[in-house]
């Protein structure tokens, strides 16, 4: 059988890998994928924007496709698995109404409410209802959030009330786009932060591995927000019992209260959580798809066969299955381009490649394009190098052992990826 995953970074790379070990998988197509995806055997691209819903839907139809995965949030927010669902092809992804817990932050505040699940105080805003008054109360920091999908940017930690008042001013005069024509404000959280993911088959969920990433630039978590600069799997902050409570008082009231709501929620489910000092967990965030880098970490440990799990989920029957991990912990350090978060150049050469590829571990592909058959950067984020070992410490050994090949202009990495873990001994 054939799976199609869509996207180009490096979540797709690692979800393509993981599908071709997936009984009875003939190919893995990659829609439009990346240098990576292009040159690893028995996966092929295919240039379809991962927008581009009609043209995703020609593609699974021409080529047979017997499950396609989502792997970014702009698709899914768009509508792509009722569009594939309405022509009777299996897509792997929550509808466009349970996207909305990641494409409206104001939407996802007030179901975390009304469920009575554990969340950030809050109150949301368009500029026709402002309370400046209200939040002039309030005790700083203080957390301004656009509403809408901003790249991962629309978050702004303001350290006093002036600043949090002018940053939803400027979030109401369209910093963010119409992102920020909802603007939510909500209380400032203490704690250490997890990534939870599952996933989910309307009413069950199947919890992956723990994992962490590290969203700042700089070593020392320093610096702008980015897309994420490496992760780990496990994460010793998800304890066993912060494991039961997450799964209790966080994940089975979502796919409860959706499923009540009338939207029951299928995918991959990720819940940005903070664990504060009793081990409490408190939602900060919902995402619709798996974590980038969190997945190439995650899915390095995976066992299980992966297109089966996500047939099962379709057809509502994770209802009694596990997951298999590798015991062993996952760390990916992400190399970026020069400039970025910001502005970055493209088209630079990358080297030692081949070199990295000769060592344990592995080398996942995200912003990088063929061009006269050699790799160049095309993307902020380039590439995430995982390497594994019997504990975290030794995970970041052999993933920078894998980065010290590798050579483009301007690359930048931190040097600190797992620093929390390995100082709680993992
Ligand atoms: P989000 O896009 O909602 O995940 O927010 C981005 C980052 O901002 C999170 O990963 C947290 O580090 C931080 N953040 C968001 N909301 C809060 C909060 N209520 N308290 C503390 N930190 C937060």
């Amino acid at each position: 059988m054939k799976i199609l995953i869509v996207g180009n970074g490096g979540r797709e790379h690692a979800l393509a890998w993981v599908c071709l070990r997936g009984a009875g998988v003939s190919e893995v197509l990659v829609a439009p994928g990346n240098a990576g995806t292009a040159t690893e055997a028995g996966v092929r691209n295919v240039p379809v924007a991962a927008t581009d819903i009609a043209g995703l839907l020609a593609l699974a139809r021409a080529e047979g496709v017997a499950l396609t995965i989502i792997g970014p949030e702009a698709p899914l927010v768009a509508g792509v698995v009722d569009a594939f669902q309405a022509a009777g092809l299996k897509c792997f992804g929550p509808s466009q109404a349970c996207a909305q817990l990641e494409g409206s932050k104001a939407f996802t505040k007030e179901f975390l409410r009304r469920h009575g699940i554990p969340t950030a105080a809050y109150r949301s805003f368009t500029r026709a209802d402002y309370d400046a008054a209200w939040l002039r109360a309030q005790r700083a920091p203080l957390v301004v959030k656009a509403s809408g999908l901003a790249a991962g940017k629309g978050v702004v930690i303001a350290a006093t009330v002036d600043e949090a008042h002018a940053t939803v001013q400027e979030m109401f005069s369209g910093r963010f786009g119409d992102a920020g024509a909802t603007v939510v404000v909500e209380e400032f959280l203490e704690g250490e932060e997890a990534s939870f993911i599952v996933m989910a088959d309307g009413r069950t969920a199947l919890p992956f591995a723990s994992s962490q990433d590290h969203k700042r630039i700089g070593d020392g978590d320093t610096g702008p927000n980015t897309g994420g600069m490496g992760a780990y799997s496990p994460a010793p902050v998800v304890t066993p019992a912060v494991h039961a409570r997450a799964m209790r008082e966080v994940i089975e009231p979502t796919l409860a209260g959706l499923a009540a709501d009338g939207m029951p929620y299928t995918g991959f489910l990720y819940a940005g959580l903070m664990i504060d000092a009793a081990g409490a967990p408190r939602v900060i965030e919902y995402n619709c798809r798996f974590g980038d880098p969190e997945a190439q970490a995650v899915l390095a440990r995976l066992r299980s066969d992966l297109p089966a799990l996500c047939l099962a989920a379709l057809a509502g029957e994770l209802a009694g299955r596990t997951i298999e991990w590798d015991a062993r912990a996952a760390l990916g350090v992400v190399l970026a381009a020069g400039g970025y978060p910001g502005d970055v150049r493209l088209g630079d050469e990358i080297s030692g490649l081949e070199a990295a590829a000769a060592l344990p571990g592995k080398v996942f592909h995200a912003g990088t394009a063929l061009r006269d058959g050699r790799v160049v950067t095309s993307g902020g984020r380039v590439l995430c190098a995982v390497g594994l070992g019997a504990r975290v410490a030794e995970a970041q050994r052999a993933a920078y052992a894998l980065v010290a090949p590798i050579r483009f202009q301007g690359a930048q990495y931190r040097h600190d990826i797992g620093h929390r873990a390995i100082a709680r001994g993992a």
